[in-house]
């Protein structure tokens, strides 16, 4: 018999917020498998001129001074790019940096609540409840309907009994890949009053439009990030919002919270390499079509997606087929674990033809 291992007890235990007993750490597999299709980045498909003309930029990158704190060249890059004003754009260190910078900002309690509420949809991107509970916030997550869209009567509801700070919608939505419906978002955000809707667009290069039309309402702020689109390493992401926002954001920002070679480099994509980034997009929607094609043929049900992913449900239980795949050096996502109606499901992110061929051959054989 084995004796259970015990944390030794140091002393600072009693000193934790008590929500982080029940998150743990964000950590993505380790896995040997050389097909990654599991964590939605984007193939690796730079040209060489484009990566000379990066390390040119990572060349000429000032090492011993500190970046931009205003990341002023990268803010009018990016206004260039989406016609908003520098001064309604705030640059993070990733989305996930601008998330933090948002519940840390807008966090006072509303009169008689004992602490701030953040409401989203489930299933949904997990940064947004990780980050809420490590500030000790309350999370209310309205599940989406049948067909994986928003549930706007009981979001609404939601709004009213919770009175959130803040509302966090991923559109097109991670792991489900779907566009949220133009007038259930105008609906929610009507609903909203004053609390701030966040629409996440990390993945709106892959999607049939986009939502910056919404931008310029008082309490609507657009999220972006170059993740998905090739750029991972980066960490670089913003927000779009009214300028006050952006001006109180700014006071909750760590100075130096972008790198300088991340800063430089993303300015570059903005400004030079717009049809690289366009030309990957074609491809992986060109992959998105083909794939779900013949995983539908292999009874493997796909949601239409608007992402560079498919939500796929699978004919057994998706925690077989993903031990499957892994035993074939594929890596997808499986959300078994949730259960419910998500012990079928798996998210499979786009790859190339030859990653793609490798799971499908996988699938043929098993599980
Ligand atoms: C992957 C993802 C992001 C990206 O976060 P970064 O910190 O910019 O890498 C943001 N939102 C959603 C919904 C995502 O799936």
């Amino acid at each position: 018999m084995t004796t259970p291992v015990r944390p030794t007890p140091h002393g600072f235990e009693a000193l934790l917020r008590p929500e982080l007993a029940e998150l743990s750490a964000y950590s993505p597999p380790l896995s040997r498998c050389d097909v990654r299709l599991d964590a939605n980045e984007a193939p690796d498909l730079l040209g060489d001129e484009a990566r000379s003309r990066i390390h040119e930029v990572l060349r000429e990158t000032a090492l011993a001074r500190y970046p931009d704190a205003r990341a002023a060249d990268l803010r009018e890059a990016i206004a260039e790019s989406t016609g908003a004003h520098p001064d309604e754009i705030l640059v993070g260190a990733g989305s996930d940096d601008v998330i933090a910078l948002l519940l840390t900002a807008l966090s006072r309690p509303r009169p008689k609540a004992p602490m701030s509420t953040v409401l989203t949809v489930t299933p949904t991107f997990s940064m947004y409840r990780q980050s809420a509970r490590a500030r000790g916030q309350r999370v209310v997550e309205v599940p989406l309907d049948d067909a994986w869209d928003v549930a706007v009567d009981n979001v609404r509801t939601g709004i009213e009994m919770a009175r959130p700070n803040l509302l966090f919608l991923a559109s097109p939505n991670n792991p489900t890949g779907k566009l949220a419906p133009n007038d259930r978002l105008e609906a929610i955000i009507d609903a909203a009053g004053d609390a701030v809707v966040v629409v996440d667009e990390a993945y709106v290069q892959y999607a049939s439009r986009d939502q910056l039309h919404l931008r310029g309402r008082p309490n609507v702020a657009i999220l972006r990030t170059l993740s998905k689109v090739g750029f991972a390493a980066l960490r670089v992401g913003w927000l779009i919002a009214p300028r006050p926002l952006i001006a109180e954001l700014d006071k909750v920002r760590q100075p130096y919270n972008v790198p300088s070679a991340s800063q430089a480099v993303a300015a570059v994509v903005l400004r030079e390499l717009g049809g690289e980034v366009r030309a990957l997009c074609e491809h992986v929607v060109a992959e998105r079509t083909w794939l779900a094609g013949e995983l539908e043929s292999l009874g493997y049900e796909c949601t239409p997606s608007d992402a560079n992913f498919l939500w796929v449900k699978t004919p057994q239980p998706a925690e077989a087929v993903t031990r499957h795949l892994e035993g074939h050096g594929v890596l997808v996502r499986s959300f078994h674990r949730h259960g419910g109606r998500l012990r079928d499901r798996v998210r499979v992110t786009i790859g190339t033809r030859a990653e793609h061929e490798r799971l499908l051959a996988a699938l043929r054989v098993g599980p």
